[in-house]
């Protein structure tokens, strides 16, 4: 299996080898084309399966596929994970992953100062990367607007869930449009997350490594 086999763009299939990888991960070769397919996703994986780039990968090409350069840009993806490392991380990956084509994500996270943050948003960026507590305050604030995210993630939902954020998910997905791709990812399945899962995925692919 090769990442230009499982469906991906010459750009993109190019910025993973020059990350290095060689070959998709197991999660890849089975989410990849789904999610190009544009398929909601339920995802038991545990961190370094490679679930980054699985769904990654399809979000950034998604979007240069439909981006007009010549208008602002909007947010299109939101990417929720529960702590400020895991939002740093996947910020990385799909900064690395974007090298060849003009695609930018910005990273927001609680605990530091908000201004530098704010900045960012408003040059603009296609994703966001946020943890929920932050996303939830520069919402209130109308410093972020979720009215064209059309590619969803929850990663390590279960963690959000033991850390509390549950409701803060679910106010915050409530302000984004029903026509959207939702993908969440779990290392474990509670009741509270099947449930979650329920309301947010339209007729998932259900991927366990
Ligand atoms: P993740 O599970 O997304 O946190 O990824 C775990 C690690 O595996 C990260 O350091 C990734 O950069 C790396 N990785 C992801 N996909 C591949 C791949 N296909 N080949 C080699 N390394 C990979």
């Amino acid at each position: 299996n090769t990442f230009s086999n499982l469906g991906l763009n010459e750009k993109i299939a190019k910025s993973v080898a020059f990350v290095g990888y060689t070959e998709p991960t197991p999660i890849q070769v089975e989410a990849i084309p789904h999610l190009l397919a544009k398929k909601d996703l339920l995802g038991s994986a545990q961190t370094g399966t490679g679930k980054t780039a699985a769904f990654a990968l399809p979000i950034l090409q998604h979007i240069y596929e439909s981006l007009d350069f010549t208008k602002p840009r909007k947010i299109e993806a939101l990417i929720l994970a529960p702590t400020r490392e895991l939002a740093t991380q996947i910020g990385e990956n799909f900064t690395k992953y974007s090298k060849f084509i003009n695609i930018k994500n910005t990273i927001i996270y609680g605990g530091v100062s908000q201004k530098k943050q704010e900045e960012a948003l408003r040059k603009g960026v296609d994703i966001l990367i946020a943890t929920p507590g932050r996303l939830m305050d520069l919402m209130e604030q109308k410093i972020v607007k979720l009215d064209h995210v059309k590619y969803l993630v929850l990663d390590e939902a279960d963690q959000m869930l033991d850390m509390g954020f549950i409701k803060d998910i679910k106010k915050i997905i409530s302000h984004i449009p029903k026509e959207r791709q939702s993908m969440l990812f779990s290392a474990t399945m509670p009741k509270e997350i099947e449930k979650l899962a329920t309301e947010m995925l339209v007729d998932p692919v259900r991927i366990a490594v």
